[in-house]
């Protein structure tokens, strides 16, 4: 167990970023914080955050820098983040961002930021199949024909298709991940934080090569 640590999860989407995050912050024992969790919630409770929020996330756009900046800034104010640390998910996606995150973790700086590797080939297939329960957000693929009302194995819920993984939207999210996060494996490349892991394989192997990865650099 690495008390108190601080990581970055970067990754494209349908790299399975999501469920490696949740294995790796219980294996850890920190919190697990993603940002793209966070807005659905606002979505969800129809807050004024939410309300705008909605229409960017089903267009496959990214919310504006200082709206992000102020949710996760807060977030990780709060006691379980200063006192164990934390994993983020889905932040930063842009260099204004992660500029802005080494400001407000100054005095506790990041550890470490994993990258973990998927080529964009293999993500969209994974996307169009991909389902998530409403309210657990456990992930799911579609094989075969797809049951009518789907419940969740943990909990119960309705297992769903995103609003934002339509063709579309994937492809507006690719691109945007290609212009603006890919930068970020040079901004911390630069600053020797970064670790790149090989996240093609099976659930299982990638999370070992993850958590052997994680532990290492400690
Ligand atoms: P994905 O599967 O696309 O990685 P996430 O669940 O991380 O999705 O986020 C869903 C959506 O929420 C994003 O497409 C974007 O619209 C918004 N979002 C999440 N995190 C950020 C962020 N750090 N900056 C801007 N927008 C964000």
């Amino acid at each position: 167990m690495i008390p108190g640590a601080r990581l970055v999860l970067l990754g494209r989407q349908g790299a399975g970023k999501g469920t490696q995050c949740v294995r790796l912050s219980r294996h850890l024992v920190i919190p697990h914080i993603s940002t793209g969790d966070m807005l659905r919630a606002a979505v969800r409770e129809g807050t004024p955050l939410g309300v705008m929020a909605k229409a960017v996330i089903d267009a496959g756009g990214l919310v504006g820098d200082d709206i992000m900046i102020g949710l996760v800034s807060e977030r990780l104010e709060q006691d379980d983040a200063r006192v164990r640390g934390y994993i983020l998910d889905g932040f930063p996606r842009t260099v204004g961002q992660a500029i802005s995150l080494d400001e407000v973790a100054a005095k506790r700086p990041l550890d470490m930021v994993v990258d973990l590797v998927v080529p964009r080939e293999l993500v969209l297939d994974r996307l169009s199949a991909r389902r998530v329960c409403r309210d657990c957000g456990a992930n799911y693929q579609v094989s075969g024909i797809e049951p009518a009302q789907w419940s969740c194995e943990n909990c119960g819920g309705d297992v769903v298709q995103r609003d934002d993984d339509t063709p579309d939207a994937i492809n507006r999210r690719l691109d945007l991940y290609e212009t603006q996060t890919q930068p970020l494996i040079d901004y911390y490349g630069q600053s020797g934080r970064l670790v790149q892991i090989d996240g093609v394989g099976s659930p299982d192997e990638v999370f070992d090569r993850l958590t052997k990865g994680v532990e290492q650099r400690r």
